[in-house]
């Protein structure tokens, strides 16, 4: 673990130092949870937007794309629950002074006992070798068994105390389980207090005062309020979807875990209109589909896996999280919600307003169901990020610091480099990327040697290098260097675009959707 968590903090460092990621408000010492993207960072970010908007927008024909207001009628917030359940059950610790979420520290230590179980099994399989029967083994194993009896009475506690909003049975866990502050080591908890999210902030100053109104803490909502507007305009037959990428802000109680968790963030939304009874057949099929979108990536298949929600939100009737191998576990990136027809028919009665679908096929209206598919840009950036981040040895003693990035979402495609700065080289090579630069994002380079100006694309992830040389102004010629494999080729420059493009584009990484 504290392996992990040194790469973790190299990848931080990384981030910073290649102009991906930077703390915001650095000079004045930063701001908690709160981040700016970088040269580096802003391309990566909007190449993994565009993979998101073109498989939902381009590959299915039913699902058009809005951009709604962050401001947005205060009332959709009560409609929507939010005003009043959008809260995190909060704890201090009197000690440290610092400020846990209840449920949280509770997960943690079920994690823990979690972990002691799976080591207990991973003993016993060396052990035991090719006959080793796990399920067999759980049941029978005096340890084993009393600690997830353990387990289960812990979390039927915790479960119950959330489905009841009780915050006294949550701090009481916490005290019987005898959970201690992980940096003042005590047991010295305050209450728990409930905690809402949400951002507040005043508009317009009229003689009555002015109007309080949020944040947006999700983007969906401005997509349930548009629901109608895109339906009648765009003709939408039901099933259909409509897309949203936009930033949401929740003032997060425990922000760690760099941009996992922030309070200003970005999120890709889809909400998917279907027809009563057909939900669980659509939550399926997102459910599968989004998981191969993620792979297509190929970050690696065994680093996602499903977590089906157990307790579900009131207006849920199927959720499920796809959660993937972070440097530090296994974590949420993408929630696949079926909400019912909760939303539009809380906005229904709020407002006022009919919000009904005829269906001309069963010629009757019904208030859609609707499958919900929701993903932070920035948790897809760190896992692309983190897994992409390597260190290397190489042959004769030398190491590289690459990033292994998808080629279709590195910020640079490729850079060009002439070998020395004269005989007209840096001519040639201006050449090359005036005219790659209509397609790719290129990068010219001519500063310090071959060597090191490698290196500096591989931190970056760019997949291809190129370099002329003096048989460049004789045959056409470059040598086409590979960021991963460090293969070179001698390629004509005639061919670079199509070898070039072949690995780069957007569109092999769409294909592979099919
Ligand atoms: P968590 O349990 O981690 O707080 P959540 O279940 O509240 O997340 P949702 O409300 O389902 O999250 O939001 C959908 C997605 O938005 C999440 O899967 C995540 O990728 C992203 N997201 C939510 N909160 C944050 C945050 N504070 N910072 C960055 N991304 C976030």
């Amino acid at each position: 673990m504290a392996q992990q968590e040194d790469v973790f903090k190299k990848i931080v460092a990384h981030a910073k130092e290649y102009g991906f990621v930077f703390p915001s408000s650095e000079i004045y010492d930063g701001l908690s949870a709160v981040y700016d993207y970088g040269q580096n960072g802003v391309e990566l970010k909007n190449n993994i937007k565009r993979y998101w908007w073109e498989a939902m927008t381009l590959l299915h024909e039913n699902i058009v794309g809005i951009d709604s207001a962050i401001f947005m009628h205060p009332t959709i917030w009560k409609a929507s629950g939010h005003v009043d359940a959008f809260n995190d059950p909060l704890i201090d610790n009197r000690d440290s002074k610092k400020r846990y979420r209840a449920d949280v520290l509770i997960e943690d230590h079920i994690a823990k006992i979690d972990d002691k179980i799976n080591k207990e099994v991973e003993k016993a399989r060396k052990r035991f070798g090719e006959s080793f029967d796990e399920a067999m083994f759980r049941q029978t194993n005096g340890r084993v068994a009393e600690l997830v009896a353990r387990r289960e009475a812990i979390h039927d506690r915790f479960s119950q105390a959330m489905n009841d909003n009780n915050l006294d049975d949550l701090r009481q866990i916490i005290i019987d389980e005898e959970i201690v502050d992980p940096i003042s080591g005590t047991k010295n908890w305050t209450e728990v207090r409930q905690f809402n999210l949400m951002f507040k902030t005043e508009m317009g100053s009229t003689a009555d005062g002015a109007m309080t109104v949020y944040l947006r803490p999700e983007t969906a909502q401005g997509i349930f309020v548009n629901y109608l507007n895109v339906q009648k305009t765009g003709r939408m037959r039901i099933p259909f979807g409509i897309a949203q990428i936009g930033k949401a802000f929740r003032n997060e109680i425990v922000a760690r875990q760099f941009i996992f968790r922030m309070r200003e963030f970005e999120q890709m939304e889809m909400q998917f209109f279907v027809r009563p009874g057909d939900e669980m057949k659509w939550f399926q099929y997102w459910k599968e589909w989004r998981l191969r979108w993620h792979k297509a990536l190929g970050l690696g298949d065994e680093k996602y896996r499903y977590h089906d929600h157990e307790k579900l939100a009131h207006y849920a009737n199927a959720a499920t999280d796809i959660e993937f191998l972070m440097p530090f576990g296994f974590k949420e990136v993408e929630g696949i919600h079926s909400r019912t027809d909760f939303d539009l028919s809380q906005h229904e009665k709020f407002s006022g307003k009919k919000i009904q679908y005829f269906d001309p096929e069963l010629n009757s209206s019904y208030t859609p169901y609707v499958i919900e598919t929701s993903i932070g840009v920035d948790r897809m950036f760190l896992s692309v990020l983190s897994s992409a981040y390597e260190e290397q040895k190489l042959e004769g003693g030398d190491s590289r610091v690459v990033l292994r990035l998808p080629a279709a979402l590195a910020p640079v495609k490729c850079a060009v480099m002439p070998l020395v700065r004269k005989d007209g080289l840096p001519e040639k090579a201006r050449e090359i990327v005036d005219d790659l630069k209509f397609d790719f994002s290129t990068h010219y380079d001519e500063k310090d040697s071959i060597g090191k100006r490698y290196r500096r694309q591989d931190a970056i992830g760019t997949p291809f290098c190129i370099t002329v040389d003096h048989q460049t102004l004789e045959d056409n010629t470059v040598t086409l260097r590979h960021r991963d494999s460090m293969e070179q080729a001698r390629v004509n420059i005639a061919d670079l675009h199509r070898l070039i493009h072949d690995e780069v584009s957007l569109n092999s990484l769409l294909r592979k959707l099919k």
